[in-house]
């Protein structure tokens, strides 16, 4: 059966684990060719070959700009061009401001925010490459983002901001380019259930436990099948914003 994006090469970053995970396999079901990427080898090669296909793993630490340009270029290289970017590496870190390790803020400031720039940047001349050129004559790039990209709250705060950022940059660089035909959205997930939370200091995790207590969470498949309503649209079609929350979650 024919896929929506047969002939597609997608890039999706954190596809090690969680909603990347589900997201390449998602893309790759529609017929894309995907390029995964993350540090963890050992999970990108058990998901390559559960996806079978052009499938071309890339053991890449976003955080390093030469790394994630690399994995760019690689995808190009291999997989002969770039369609569909999914910007997805990212850690939620939460606690009060007050006496917060620092170090936590420099790894969500250095993944969510800097991480997904250098993704940005080094897939963007592709991106704009593949929306003059192919059948499709469109190209996405889907940013990560989060509902705490747009509601704050205590105990969040950096968190927030590295979301609060994402949010920005893709409406301004989505300004920049979206008469060329590359569309840049962003999701924003509620809970979902994934490995995010098993990063959170133990009295951080017990809170969120209590908060979510009794709901049921989203899926990584949910965020998925969202990430590829965004780029199956019609060319005429920019979905720029997907807010996704567990139904029970206020
Ligand atoms: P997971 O922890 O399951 O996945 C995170 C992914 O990021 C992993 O594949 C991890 O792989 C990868 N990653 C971490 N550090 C790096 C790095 N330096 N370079 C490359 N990849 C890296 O969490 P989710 O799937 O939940 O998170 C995905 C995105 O969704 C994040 O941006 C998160 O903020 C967002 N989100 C999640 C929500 C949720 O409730 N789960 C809610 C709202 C937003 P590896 O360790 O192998 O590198």
């Amino acid at each position: 059966m024919a896929g929506r994006l047969d002939g597609a090469v997608a890039l999706v970053t954190g596809a090690s684990s969680g909603i990347g995970e589900a997201a390449a396999e998602a893309l790759a079901a529609e017929g894309a060719s995907v390029a995964i990427a993350a540090r963890r080898r050992d999970r990108l090669e058990a998901l390559a070959e559960r996806i079978g296909g052009r499938t071309l793993v890339l053991e890449t630490d976003v955080t390093d700009q030469g790394q994630a340009q690399a994995a760019v270029e690689r995808t190009v290289a291999e997989l002969g061009r770039l369609d569909v970017v999914v910007n997805n590496a990212g850690v939620m870190l939460l606690g009060p401001i007050e006496g917060a390790p620092i170090e936590e803020w420099d790894r969500m400031v250095t993944l969510n925010v800097q991480g997904l720039l250098y993704v940005a940047h080094a897939a963007l001349p592709h991106l704009l490459a593949a929306a003059e050129d192919s059948s499709r004559g469109v190209a996405d790039l889907v940013n990560i983002s989060s509902v705490a990209g747009r509601v704050a709250r205590s105990g969040s705060g950096v968190y927030n901001l590295t979301k609060w950022g994402v949010n920005a940059f893709s409406e301004s660089l989505r300004q920049e380019v979206t008469g060329r035909h590359v569309r840049v959205g962003i999701v924003e997930p509620g809970a979902v259930a994934t490995e995010l939370r098993d990063h959170l200091r133990d009295e951080i995790r017990e809170q969120q436990a209590k908060r979510f207590e009794g709901m049921e969470p989203l899926e990584s498949e949910d965020i998925a099948e969202a990430i590829v309503y965004m780029v199956t649209r019609p060319r005429r079609m920019a979905v720029n914003e997907l807010l996704v929350r567990p139904t029970e979650q206020e």
